[in-house]
């Protein structure tokens, strides 16, 4: 008997309606509001990984070995958390790989200066930032200062309503008449990209001498750093201090079924694979495999640096894990026997930019987590690869928990692509695949999701994380 037309044809569910019930519509936005006060509060990598061993820590996890449940984080940028499983790492271990970095604006290391009655911070922008979204729109400040004693100030100012924000000001219409002619790349220049601090001068008491009459503004913002923060000029050459989009994340739509907010690529995989591997060591059951869940740090600039995925502290990890609970299984046998997700965001179709998707091969908003085979650009140079077997298995242990997924890749060929840390996973011979919740307008001030896409991707990092192999 041949098969009906509609079972050989296959079209993604939508996640609105596999989780139509009135419990899953209530756990939706549970979680979609936990989500958004986790974005709205961790803006930096340094507040993500903070709130993140927080919140680990909490459940129970540590740094004792012995205890199979076991935090660390290194540099405060980036975290590993691992529960131990009853079968060995040499079988490997299901790993969900996520990076709490996101696009801003950073502040110079000697970034004051007064000009026209208005002092300014120099800035050097951090990761794929369009410019000209990040003009004229409330800026908060969040920064991390080492002074010359050792003694770190942690700075948040703009995020509440008795605080100012802060502010890059875009040119008026009248006098961008010959910007609005020139391309969009030299229209908006790093270096106009100053951001506002204060504009009222410092009372020159006495003022005998004209040099105490220069620079009167900027020090009136420096008075007011060191009365609020007991910082001073140099102490910024020690800092980073990180100008991004102000307020919380909030509802959009009519029918409050997206996310407003700054920083979902990718906090909102950081924040679903913690809810995932902490819902389920609070069941209190050890897993069939270990688990473990590591954000990572400078993935939007090519995960450099001692914190991002190329660095060495994932592996060291490992070995640690060895030495403590398997010292005879060699690292490379954990490696290649192990599964990861590399967590991360995908770019949504467009509705007003149809052109630049191929729609067959397309995220659309409400289908759940997008999976992609393969990264990279033009010929697929630079991409991870996710072997067949591995992506059969996935589709295995999803449908069986009836989660809704969808696969595609980031817009038409030789017009798109882009890279994460899967490859860096790849090296060393583990499966490894793409994995993340649709985005629309991805790296602007204000990225939207879908709430049923948090709460379908959510689903699918559990249902990795838990479910026993089959092989
Ligand atoms: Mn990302
Ligand atoms: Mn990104």
């Amino acid at each position: 008997m041949t098969k009906k037309r509609n079972d050989l044809e296959h079209h993604p569910k939508s996640a609105w309606e596999v989780y139509s019930s009135n419990t899953h519509q209530q756990a939706m936005h549970s979680l979609a509001q936990r989500y958004m006060k986790f974005i709205s509060q961790c803006k930096t990598e340094w507040e993500t990984v903070a709130e993140a061993e927080k919140m680990l820590k909490a459940a129970g996890f540590n740094d004792d070995y012995a205890s199979g449940m076991v935090v660390r984080s290194f540099k405060g940028k980036t975290l590993l958390a691992v529960r131990r499983g009853r079968r060995p790492l040499a079988e490997g271990i299901r790993l969900i790989a996520a990076h709490g970095d996101t696009p801003r604006i950073d502040f110079k290391q000697h970034p004051l200066y007064e000009d026209a009655a208005v002092a300014q911070a120099k800035t050097h922008y951090y990761g794929g930032i369009r410019k000209h979204q990040w003009f004229s729109i409330p800026l908060a400040l969040h920064g991390h200062v080492v002074k010359e004693s050792g003694e770190t100030v942690s700075l948040v100012l703009g995020e509440h309503e008795n605080e100012p924000v802060f502010a890059i000001a875009d040119l008026l219409p009248h006098l961008a008449q010959k910007q609005v002619v020139q391309k969009l790349s030299e229209a908006f220049q790093a270096e106009k990209m100053n951001v506002i601090l204060g504009h009222q001068p410092l009372d020159a008491q006495g003022e005998e001498e004209e040099e105490e009459n220069k620079n009167r503004v900027k020090a009136h913002v420096l008075k007011l750093l060191n009365d609020r923060f007991a910082i001073k000029e140099e102490d910024l050459y020690s800092a980073e201090i990180h100008a991004v989009p102000a307020g919380p994340a909030r509802y959009v739509g009519l029918d409050n079924s997206m996310i407003g907010g700054y920083g979902q690529d990718d906090r909102s995989c950081v924040f679903l694979s913690l809810e995932a591997l902490i819902e389920q060591a609070k069941t209190g059951e050890t897993p069939e495999y270990t688990q473990c869940l590591i954000i990572w740090d400078k993935e939007e600039i090519g995960s450099e640096g001692a914190t991002g995925a190329k660095s060495r502290f994932f592996e060291y990890c490992v070995e640690d894990m060895l030495a403590h609970w398997e010292p005879a299984t060699r690292l490379s046998q954990v490696m290649l026997a192990s599964k990861a997700i590399s967590a991360d965001v995908h770019g949504a179709f467009d509705p007003d930019y149809q052109d630049l998707h191929e729609k067959l091969n397309s995220a659309f908003l409400g289908s759940g987590p997008t999976f992609t085979k393969f990264t990279g650009s033009r010929g697929k140079y630079e991409a991870n690869d996710a072997h067949p077997a591995y992506i059969g298995w996935l589709r295995r242990i999803l449908n069986q928990a009836g989660v809704p997924w969808q696969m595609a890749e980031l817009g038409k060929v030789d017009l798109g692509g882009g890279g994460t840390v899967a490859m860096y996973l790849a090296n060393y011979g583990m499966d490894v695949i793409d994995c993340g919740p649709p985005v629309l307008a991805m790296h602007s001030p204000f990225e939207l999701t879908s709430v049923a896409d948090i709460y379908a991707t959510y689903q699918a990092f559990k249902v990795f994380l838990e479910t026993p192999d089959l092989r």
